[in-house]
């Protein structure tokens, strides 16, 4: 058993249902398809293959649609691209915007297409214009209409569409574009279990995204990515809002500084996990990993020491989407989750399990006292009846010591839960009562293999199934 969850990118590298079905076999758990790539009608084959796959193994799989948000591309380039130097002088103009007839007797100044309107709009003398990852740097020194002359403060060869960062500015583009909004309908339309948006910069961006969500009567969890340095700012109010953040350490670092990220990681994870928000680890984990078998030393200690900081789940990203190595890293980060999860265990490591104190909610003081009596009676897992997932990631907050056996009323839900920390979910029938409650979980969790005669175990449910409010029932039993 694992109680870490890995979230697997689909791409060119594992779209097949082979590959796809032995990521699942190697402890996958949540499938991310990234809408800043492929079609819709791409994406359309890999959810299908996923939740086919994911059937015929019996496991619960959750599909994270990744939706790209505000993010600023470079625009079409020559096929080679070009060679920006260190302290030449570049013009960036808008890939539409015809430039202003005063400027048209600079022809030796190179100019740069870039495909967003509004940049001249939004940058300021002094501010820097980042590229391709943050590898080639450039600093604004004046603005002319739509026309942006830049200094090469670090040079490097600049191909086609590379994204582009500007840390220093404030981003007017809407936080949900005309193309988040008709993925976001295809998730929709694909029952996709999580939604996930990038760049974003507040809680309103979360509360824009819920609305249109709400729209078509579902409720989906919203993910937050974390990678502008408004988001960290407003850190609090957003994971208030969201459902979960993700750690975007890629971008988080071109925007903020490599040595900031580290930090970060462990203040954000801290902040959601206070606030019973679910929270994610990603980018570069295994990133030796898209072309070489084995991990490096350094990867190998990021993944284990995002354990311990307490992290729900951690990403492979290029790593299982375009790299040659995409099982395998799957494999080797299921082997470092566990053997640090091992460490955890034996040394009793405090994870930041949440001590009962006055404040908490009922079904807050609940898990926390349920965590607590199965660790002392020496239960084999921890059963929770929930309706809508809410009771399992307040106990999943307060990492018992065993795994959390979650049973729900739906599919969806089921599926949801598969992102949660130490939670195996399963669908179980609608029952009424603490009498049928031992009996079910008893029948279920035997024909799962997961507990024997003379086993203990703990149930943890409301007295009214589906109101969170009243998680209000523990029960410890034996099994015989
Ligand atoms: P991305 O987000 O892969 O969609 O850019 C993750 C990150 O920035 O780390
Ligand atoms: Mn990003």
């Amino acid at each position: 058993m694992k109680y870490v969850k890995i979230i697997g990118t689909i791409g060119p590298a594992s779209e097949s249902s082979d590959i796809i079905g032995q990521l699942i076999a190697s402890g996958m758990n949540v499938a991310r398809l990234n809408l800043s790539h492929g079609s819709h009608e791409w994406h359309t084959r890999v959810i299908s293959r996923v939740r086919e796959v994911a059937t015929r193994h019996s496991v619960a799989v959750a599909l994270l649609l990744d939706l790209q948000g505000p993010r600023i591309r470079v625009g079409s380039m020559p096929q080679d691209g070009i060679t920006l130097h260190t302290d030449q002088a570049v013009r960036l103009v808008c890939d539409h915007a015809a430039a202003p007839e005063d400027l048209t007797e600079t022809p030796k100044m190179l100019e740069v297409p870039v495909g967003y309107d509004a940049l001249a709009e939004d940058v300021r003398p002094g501010q820097r214009i980042l590229m391709d990852d943050g590898l080639i740097q450039l600093q604004v020194e004046c603005v002319t209409g739509a026309v942006v002359e830049c200094r090469v403060r670090v040079g490097g060869l600049l191909r086609s569409h590379k994204g582009m960062n500007l840390p220093d500015s404030t981003i007017s583009a809407p936080a949900i574009t005309d193309k988040d909004q008709a993925d976001l309908q295809f998730g929709l339309e694909h029952d996709v279990d999580y939604i996930a948006l990038s760049f974003v910069r507040g809680p309103d961006d979360i509360r824009r995204i819920k609305d249109l969500i709400g729209r078509s009567d579902r409720r989906i969890p919203v993910i937050a990515k974390i990678e502008r340095p408004e988001a960290i700012h407003n850190l609090t109010g957003i994971v208030e809002e969201a459902d979960g953040v993700m750690i975007a350490r890629g971008d988080l670092a071109i925007e903020m500084s490599p040595e900031a990220v580290p930090v970060l990681q462990k203040q954000i994870i801290r902040e959601a996990n206070t606030q019973n928000r679910l929270v994610i680890t990603a980018t570069q984990m295994l990133a030796s990993m898209v072309s070489n078998p084995t991990p490096t030393r350094a990867e190998a200690s990021d993944v284990a020491n995002a354990v311990f900081d307490g992290t729900d789940a951690v990403m492979l990203s290029a790593e299982t989407s375009a790299g040659t190595y995409p099982v395998e890293s799957v494999r080797t980060m299921d082997r470092i989750i566990r053997a640090a999860e091992n460490e955890i265990a034996a040394s009793r490591m405090d994870i930041s399990v949440p001590r009962l104190h006055t404040g908490m909610s009922v079904p807050e003081a609940m898990c926390t006292a349920t965590a607590a009596a199965s660790a002392a009676v020496g239960a084999k897992v921890v059963v929770v009846f929930t309706k809508s997932g809410a009771t399992a990631v307040l106990m999943s907050k307060r990492r018992p010591t065993v795994p959390i056996i979650a049973l729900t009323l739906t599919e969806q839900i089921r599926r949801q839960m598969a992102l949660f920390w130490g939670v195996v979910p399963f669908v179980a029938s609608n029952v009424s009562g603490a009498d049928e409650r031992v009996h079910v979980a008893k029948k279920l969790l035997k024909q799962a293999g997961l507990i024997a005669t003379g086993d203990r175990i703990a149930i943890l449910a409301g007295s009214q199934l589906g109101h969170a409010d009243m998680t209000n029932a523990l029960q410890i039993h034996n099994v015989n």
